[in-house]
């Protein structure tokens, strides 16, 4: 199938060419683990899975790797100062920068587990390639992009790198007036980016290293650049993350491994647009008040509603949460686990019929495949549940094949209502759910309300039906 991508380096969707035929080399810009991953950082997370799922269903192998930020990362990381944010979440916990780490990346694994994210092929820590930071540093030193800031740390010099900024089509001196206005003010350009910060001298940071500079930690964008080459060779088909990451994280990952691996180093940028909040800003870590999946399970939704509400957009749209628009979702998606079950109570669900399989299927995927058009994925889909041409098996195999695409856990969710359909009430309620038939047909709604409730105190949920009343055990 014709596979498609709006690749942000040539700023238009073109055909996907692989790097070596059947297989994808695919890296993603993990979480850095400082704080509780927030629904924005899912949403890119859920983009880059959808994608990767895509290719899998295309009959490609994926390599996939995603990196889990330990160190290095400032909060001012447009200009390389401020505070650690590893060591700023440890002060805020009062626990080791080691065991923050450690839970929020736990908490990140449980939450891309409720969103059925595949795991990556690898999770590299950057603490675990600290050796090969160095080497990469190394290397552009010997090759005169570096130089010093005494007390600070080593930086790279970008007007060493003609075509700095090449990946948001900036020049060097538009990218230079884009960058803070409160700069470094001894680097020699504006876009210059440390590679290595040395320790503070009047402080002990509980992550420090040693290295031919001197003992210090590696600038934040060192990390994607020696752990991907590492991992997936010096070159690879894609290179994704949130929109953010382009105009410094990227650019300066593109600097620094260009004049090593040749270029182009990565041949496909992906690109996931933000999730905003309420006031319609950007959600994010920094600003504190942000929404985690948490805050979904409790107020008693399924994550995976979640999943199917960023499914409804196009990833390079914005998308703003609200409330209302996740209760629309469960609705949605509630309607369309409640519709597969139908088909599992079929019984003459009948043979599955290739053609019309393959039709739908093909359908789907090439929307899929279409620079990710998952939201017509899901129109088709919808038109494929209604179309009482298709026998209920032909149709229950497409779910699953929807499940492999888009990762929504239809056919699990239907069989768990299935499931619980199937159970037989006990004479008692039963009883109960026909003395109040008889209460409705005599307008007497006081005592049938009575009974629904008593029914619902002992855990069961009477649903009215043409044919009179149906006993569901409650979850
Ligand atoms: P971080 O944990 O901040 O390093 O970010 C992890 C990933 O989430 C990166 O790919 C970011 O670009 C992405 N990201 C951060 N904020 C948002 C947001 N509000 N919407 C979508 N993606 C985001
Ligand atoms: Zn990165």
């Amino acid at each position: 199938m014709n596979i498609r991508l709006f690749n942000t380096m040539s700023r238009q969707i073109e055909d996907f060419k692989p790097l070596a035929p059947g297989h994808v080399g695919f890296y993603s810009c993990g979480p850095t683990v400082y704080h509780y991953t927030h629904v924005g950082n899912l949403r890119t997370f859920i983009h880059n899975d959808i994608l990767k799922r895509m290719f899998i269903e295309n009959g490609f192998t994926v390599h996939h790797v995603m990196n889990i930020t330990d160190v290095g990362h400032l909060t001012n990381d447009d200009d390389d100062s401020g505070q650690d944010k590893m060591e700023k979440g440890a002060a805020r916990d009062n626990k080791s920068v080691w065991d923050i780490a450690k839970f929020y990346k736990d908490e990140f694994l449980r939450d891309i587990s409720d969103l059925n994210i595949l795991r990556p092929t690898d999770m590299p820590h950057a603490t675990d390639y600290i050796n090969e930071q160095i080497e990469l540093v190394k290397k552009l030193e010997k090759m005169g992009y570096t130089y010093e800031i005494p007390g600070d740390g080593i930086y790279y010099d970008t007007s060493k790198f003609p075509e700095y900024g090449k990946l948001t089509g900036g020049t060097l001196a538009g990218n230079q007036a884009g960058a803070r206005v409160e700069f470094n003010h001894l680097k020699r350009n504006l876009t210059d980016f440390a590679l290595w910060k040395f320790s503070p001298t009047n402080e002990k940071r509980q992550m420090e290293w040693d290295s031919p500079w001197g003992i210090g930690f590696p600038g934040w964008h060192a990390e994607c650049s020696a752990m991907s080459m590492k991992l997936l060779g010096n070159h690879f088909d894609i290179h994704s993350g949130g929109e953010d990451l382009a105009r410094i994280h990227h650019t300066n990952e593109i600097a620094q491994s260009e004049p090593i691996t040749g270029a182009p180093w990565v041949s496909y940028w992906v690109h996931s647009s933000f999730l905003l909040d309420k006031t319609g800003e950007k959600m994010s870590k920094s600003k504190g008040e942000f929404l985690r999946l948490e805050s979904i399970r409790s107020r008693g939704i399924d994550p995976i509603v979640y999943r199917y509400l960023i499914t409804l957009g196009h990833f390079q749209t914005q998308l703003a949460f609200s409330w209302d628009a996740m209760d629309a979702a469960e609705a949605g998606y509630k309607n369309i686990v409640r519709r597969v079950a139908d088909f599992m109570t079929d019984k003459n669900g009948g043979d599955l019929i290739p053609d019309v399989y393959s039709g739908w299927h093909d359908k789907m995927l090439s929307a899929v495949s279409d620079n990710l058009k998952t939201a017509s994925a899901l129109v088709i889909f919808q038109d494929l549940l209604k179309d009482t041409s298709v026998n209920p098996k032909t149709k229950l195999a497409l779910v699953e094949f929807v499940d492999r695409l888009l990762g929504l856990q239809f056919m699990d969710r239907a069989q768990k209502l299935y499931d619980l359909e199937s159970v037989a009430a006990p004479d008692e309620i039963v009883q109960m759910a026909q003395q109040r038939i008889t209460a409705k047909l005599s307008k007497d709604w006081e005592t049938a309300d009575a009974l629904r409730m008593q029914i619902d105190a002992a855990g069961w949920t009477v649903l009215d039906t043409k044919d009179g009343f149906k006993l569901v055990k409650k979850a």
